[in-house]
């Protein structure tokens, strides 16, 4: 399965004026490029629905185009190289695959409208437009691994005359540097591979790769495609594209039933931190909780401040936003806090060879009474952010060809992960926050979170024992003789 994710580098706001006006005039020329091309495709969708492969459409566009050897007369009046005149051939390329593109959606959106009833379909599709979006091929765009360190790359740019090599400063995210030195590497792994797959065809007469042939041409690590010129409001960036091939073996399910020894972790969310262990057939290879209790006591603070605020402001104006640099802060923790969780489970399940990761179904939150509006917000921000761990979780593990599942949560921090039978939670000091799981069947005791996650792979296996009724009451009784919150919601009578 491919995978992609795009690395944001920002043209420095302080790159001189001349540098900034050639980004500028290659928008516009690839502007007028783009709007020549689409129209052009627009004029041949025939020639576009009938033609499946991309590279086919774009020689035939070439030949109709521009003037060769081969084909020395274009088509009348559609010469590219009079309408725009000194366009490098890579980013021709460019233009056309992005008009191919555009065109190609098009079509299907109006033969999907054209086969919609007339009631049910709506408007009909409006033609592609350029999207001004200048995507850079090589031969037009060059990183050199020594001048990336000191902040720059080179384009090839229109300077309002002519097409020439810019230096461009970039500030690129910490991690870019090693992703492009890393990408430059497989890049040289896969030309010299094909390079020997190429002589070995020769040598055996055959015209056709095999399967591992184009397996071993796939990418393994993050490789650069052509970046685009993104020109936003706070100035251009260039978003550079990494794609990768990670091997999927078949759903969680199947990996399951084929694969006794399949490595699995299962994660428990809590409020104050993420509890994750490493499993190998039955045996536990690890435990690794990464804690975020002090993110949610800084949060805590920061609403105690906006709710004192709010105190001593009196009634909120209408129409104005209130402690706006507070909720800011807390939204920043917020995000900070959810990718750092999650990519140090997904870190952590990778350094330990995980294949599926398994999670708890979230539920929603449900306030409990009696909590001051500071506490009460904390708590929900708290629930919030364990959805967003785990959406990010999903994202960054797909990306190393991990899979999650959601098993449903019941019991399972309250019974015993040894025995199954219900257990009880306590503090080891007898007050306090109970800690620590104490199973008085078996005489288990141990850290009142990894239970929740012991239990996970239970379910996971199946082979979770749900309390009897009877266990439940007896846990109930039990609670209530020692005035425990069961006696309390329940009002069950306190045994004596
Ligand atoms: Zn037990």
């Amino acid at each position: 399965m491919k995978v992609s994710r795009t690395v944001r580098l920002k043209v420095r706001p302080e790159t001189n004026s001349g540098k900034l006006a050639a980004l500028e005039a290659t928008g516009m020329w690839w502007d007028r490029a783009e709007a020549f091309y689409l129209e052009f495709f627009l004029l041949h969708m025939d020639m576009v629905a009938e033609t499946p492969n991309n590279k086919a459409l774009l020689t035939w566009a070439e030949t109709q185009t521009v003037s060769t050897e081969t084909h020395p007369t274009p088509l009348p009046g559609w010469n590219i190289q009079e309408a725009v005149p000194g366009l490098p051939v890579a980013v021709r390329r460019a233009v056309i695959n992005a008009a191919i593109g555009a065109v190609r959606s098009y079509v299907s959106h109006l033969t999907r409208w054209g086969a919609t009833a007339p009631q049910k379909r709506g408007r009909v599709p409006k033609p592609p437009r350029q999207r001004s979006h200048p995507t850079f091929y090589n031969g037009v765009y060059r990183v050199n691994m020594a001048d990336f360190r000191q902040g720059f790359l080179r384009l090839k740019l229109f300077d309002g005359g002519r097409w020439r090599w810019m230096n461009l400063p970039v500030s690129a995210p910490p991690n870019a540097r090693d992703l492009l030195a890393a990408s430059a590497a497989e890049k040289d792994r896969i030309r010299r591979t094909r390079q020997d797959q190429n002589d070995r065809m020769r040598a055996e007469g055959r015209t056709q790769r095999t399967t591992d042939e184009r397996n071993a041409l796939r990418p393994r690590l993050w490789v650069a495609q052509s970046p685009t010129l993104v020109h936003q409001p706070d100035g251009f960036w260039l978003h550079v594209p990494f794609e990768k091939w990670v091997a999927v073996a078949g759903t969680a399910e199947e990996q399951r039933i084929h694969n006794p020894c399949l490595r699995v972790g299962t994660v428990d969310l809590n409020a104050d931190s993420a509890v994750a262990a490493a499993w190998e057939g039955q045996s536990c290879q690890g435990v690794k909780t990464v804690w975020h209790a002090r993110e949610n006591a800084k949060r805590e603070k920061a609403l105690q401040k906006v709710a004192r605020k709010q105190r001593q402001a009196g009634k909120p104006v209408k129409g104005e936003h209130s402690n706006r640099f507070l909720w800011e802060y807390i939204r920043n923790l917020d995000n900070t806090t959810a990718w750092q969780v999650a990519s140090a489970i997904v870190a952590w399940a990778v350094a330990t060879g995980i294949s599926v990761l398994v999670f708890e179904y979230l539920r929603s939150y449900r306030p409990k009474r009696g909590l001051s509006w500071s506490r009460r917000t904390n708590r929900k921000r708290t629930y919030w952010l364990r959805g967003q761990v785990l959406r990010h979780v999903r994202d960054l593990a797909l990306r190393e060809g991990m899979l999650v599942v959601e098993r449903n949560p019941a019991w399972t921090s309250q019974v015993c992960p040894q025995c199954s039978h219900l257990g009880e939670r306590f503090s080891p000091d007898g007050h306090g926050y109970p800690s620590r799981f104490h199973c008085g069947h078996c005489g288990w005791t141990g850290d009142a979170n990894v239970v929740a996650a012991f239990n996970l792979k239970k379910k996971w296996d199946r082979s979770f024992r749900y309390p009897t009724p009877d266990e439940r009451q007896a846990a109930d009784l039990r609670s209530a003789r020692k005035g425990g919150a069961a006696a309390k919601s329940k009002g069950l009578p306190v045994a004596g």
